[in-house]
């Protein structure tokens, strides 16, 4: 591994507190960077930041809410006046809402579409702006396998991770001449805290082992997303920009008909 690919780098990152953006971040210090972490809850992104601090890295932390234009403006021009610069934005934050279709809250919809799509968006223009001014840089949205095939009464999810596609391709496209690279990380089911949570003790060990849906019959872990997210925000990735890297140990490879055919 190459430990220094991001000395004297700066890194803005949403959703650091916990999960696939506080692995994401640890790597990024561990490789050199200085990391400004983003979430709601300070006193999370606060300890995530200390205790990368007490590692020998260096990150700081600042608490906002990515749907919020006027919050997203205040964490920007924070990582501006602290880094003076800003080389990579991480846009990892995002919520979920489990209801059917036909009786999707309004609500919901709109907290889910305006933190996972809206969300990105305001940082992606924001921080662009920035790198537009400081000579370029690279960012990496974290979609979902669920932007290529559905998950079940997930309709806001779904629709918020398949908009990031979009999103990415055009910021790729209308970005390319100001040195900017924009891609996507879709992972799989990956085993943080919050799937644990979601599924239950013995279903996550269930995924975690033996899972037969995944070729490689487990979830990845946070630190196997984390590799790909660096992989592309470095300069390894250097041509490349617009493109999705799926990580989900086979999992859309696999259109898993034969295996639910009916025996006979
Ligand atoms: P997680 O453990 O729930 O962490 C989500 C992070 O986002 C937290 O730090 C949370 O902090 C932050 N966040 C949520 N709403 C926010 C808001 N409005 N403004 C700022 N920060 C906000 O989630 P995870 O499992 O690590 O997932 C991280 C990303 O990967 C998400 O975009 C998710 O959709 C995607 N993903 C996850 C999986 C999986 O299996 N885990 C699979 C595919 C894709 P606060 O709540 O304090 O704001």
């Amino acid at each position: 591994m190459a430990a220094d690919r991001f000395k004297e780098k700066t890194v803005v990152l949403s959703g650091g507190g916990r999960g696939i953006g506080e692995a994401t971040a640890r790597r990024f210090a561990r490789e050199g960077a200085e990391v400004l972490l983003i979430a709601r809850t300070g006193s999370e992104i606060d300890a995530v930041a200390a205790d990368i601090g007490a590692g020998g890295g260096k990150a700081s932390a600042f608490a906002a809410d990515v749907s919020d234009p006027a919050a997203v403006d205040r964490a920007v021009e924070a990582a501006r006046d602290r880094f003076g610069r800003i080389d990579v934005l991480v846009n990892c934050a995002g919520i979920d809402h489990d209801s059917p279709f036909l009786s999707f809250p309004d609500d919901a919809w709109q907290r889910v579409i305006g933190v996972n799509l809206t969300g990105s968006f305001l940082m992606a223009q924001r921080v662009a702006r920035v790198m537009t001014e400081t000579g370029g840089g690279s960012i990496v949205h974290i979609s979902s396998i669920d932007a290529y095939g559905a998950d079940g009464n997930q309709v806001a999810y779904n629709a918020s991770k398949a908009g990031l596609l979009g999103l990415n391709r055009t910021m790729a496209t209308e970005l390319a001449s100001h040195g900017i690279r924009s891609n996507v990380v879709s992972p799989g089911y990956t085993a943080t805290p919050l799937t644990r949570q979601y599924v239950g003790d013995a279903m996550y060990e269930y995924m975690t082992k033996d899972f037969d849906r995944i070729p490689q019959r487990r979830m990845a872990t946070p630190e196997e997303i984390a590799a790909a997210i660096l992989f592309l925000a470095s300069d390894d990735a250097s041509a490349i920009t617009g493109s999705e890297l799926t990580v989900d140990g086979g999992t859309t490879a696999n259109l898993y008909i034969v295996e639910t055919l009916p025996a006979g």
